[in-house]
């Protein structure tokens, strides 16, 4: 057994990213300087997006675009129920309505057909998430958002890095969600950005992440000289500080290296789980790259003699750091509070009940990932039937 505790995810910060933090702090701007347009430069352009605007975090970013995208209350927004909160939070932020779609059996993503099922006239947008790295059917949603007119914001948390049928994950929308949280591809610490090729809602978004208040005289009718500004509507203080900026610039220059350690490590768990009944592995969609946030296995229960609960504590008692990602977010007591009904979505609950998350970062080493399959194909023999 391993006598060290291995996580199911975490960043990878060397030297060169602590001075890039050490020379904003010795500099004078520490927030809302040079360096946050320097780091959306380098994220836009890494996606091959127009704009790209920083947040204090991956989560204030959706709020942020569910309000650029003008969703109101009576608005509905169909999002995956196999997600992280926050991507059916940010329409509640706003006001508006969560529809959950159930999920695809093969890819564990958003199904197309049930997003096409829940339209009504009030529909306003789509929330497809990038589950686990692996992207979504974007054709098909996107014939869907013009046959109805909706606007679709991808939540691509778990994206940075992944390819669409050869194009990178980040300009193919409305918008596109990133988040930086020291689990994601590459880390700020907290941070988050939106990126979209629409200066509509570029513009939109830089006032909404700053109270709402704007200091462009074309755009201030009073004006009392050169001190003035004016607010315009109800925005918040999401703005990222130059000290995370300059971490997320240094980190940005890592990305494909990470991003291919995590296909190696993803292929290593592929290769090493194919001949095993007792599991099923992650099942790629053809001609799309994914980036591998998570290597998300799902038990074979009719063929063992023991609960996922089980072999979750017994892994964990071995040191291996397993998760599971993600409860469905419609049977969280604040949705079902709100009529939300377990049973709705057959799909995503069955899914649920058998799913484990590998560890899976790319500071990695191969002998961490051979204690991982050691630990999981020893375990799950033990308890066959
Ligand atoms: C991490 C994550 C977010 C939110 O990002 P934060 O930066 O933590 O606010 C949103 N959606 C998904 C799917 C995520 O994994």
């Amino acid at each position: 057994m391993r006598d060290t505790y291995l996580p199911y995810g975490q960043q990878w910060l060397d030297d060169q990213d602590i001075q890039a933090v050490v020379n904003v702090l010795k500099s004078s701007h520490l927030t809302t300087g040079p360096t946050i347009s320097k780091f959306e430069d380098a994220v836009a352009e890494y996606v091959g997006a127009k704009y790209a605007v920083a947040f204090s975090n991956g989560t204030a970013a959706l709020h942020g675009a569910c309000f650029a995208a003008g969703i109101v209350e009576g608005n509905e927004v169909i999002t995956s129920p196999i997600t992280f909160a926050a991507s059916a939070n940010c329409v509640r932020y706003v006001g508006g309505t969560v529809v959950f779609a159930d999920i695809k059996e093969d890819t564990y993503n958003i199904d197309p057909l049930e997003i096409e099922k829940n339209i009504t006239p009030n529909t306003k947008a789509i929330i497809p998430v990038h589950f686990t790295g692996q992207p979504v059917q974007l054709d098909e949603i996107h014939a869907i958002a013009k046959k109805y007119k909706l606007i679709v914001i991808e939540d691509a948390a778990h994206a940075l890095g992944a390819k669409y049928k050869g194009q990178k994950i980040g300009a193919l929308s409305d918008m596109t969600m990133f988040s930086f949280h020291p689990v994601k591809h590459v880390t700020t610490g907290e941070g988050g950005v939106i990126t979209t090729n629409n200066y509509f809602y570029y513009k939109k978004l830089l006032q909404f992440r700053s109270h709402g208040i704007t200091r462009d005289t074309e755009k201030i009718i009073k004006n009392d000289g050169p001190w003035y500004y004016d607010m315009q509507f109800l925005g918040y203080n999401y703005r990222m500080t130059d000290i995370q900026a300059a971490l997320g610039i240094s980190q940005m220059e890592k990305l494909d290296r990470f991003v291919a350690r995590r296909c190696e490590i993803a292929q290593m768990y592929d290769k090493a789980f194919k001949d095993s009944e007792l599991l099923i592995t992650p099942q790629p969609l053809k001609g799309c790259f994914s980036s591998w946030h998570l290597y998300v296995i799902q038990l074979n229960l009719e063929k063992l003699n023991a609960t996922r609960r089980e072999i979750f504590d017994s892994l964990v008692a071995q040191n291996i750091g397993v998760n599971v990602h993600y409860i469905p977010v419609h049977t969280l007591s604040y949705y079902k509070e709100l009529g939300y009904k377990e049973g709705s979505m057959p799909k995503a609950e069955a899914l649920y009940k058998a799913m484990i998350t590998l560890p899976l970062f790319p500071k990695m080493t191969d002998s961490d990932v051979y204690d991982v399959v050691v630990a999981v194909l020893s375990e799950l023999e033990k308890v066959s039937k």
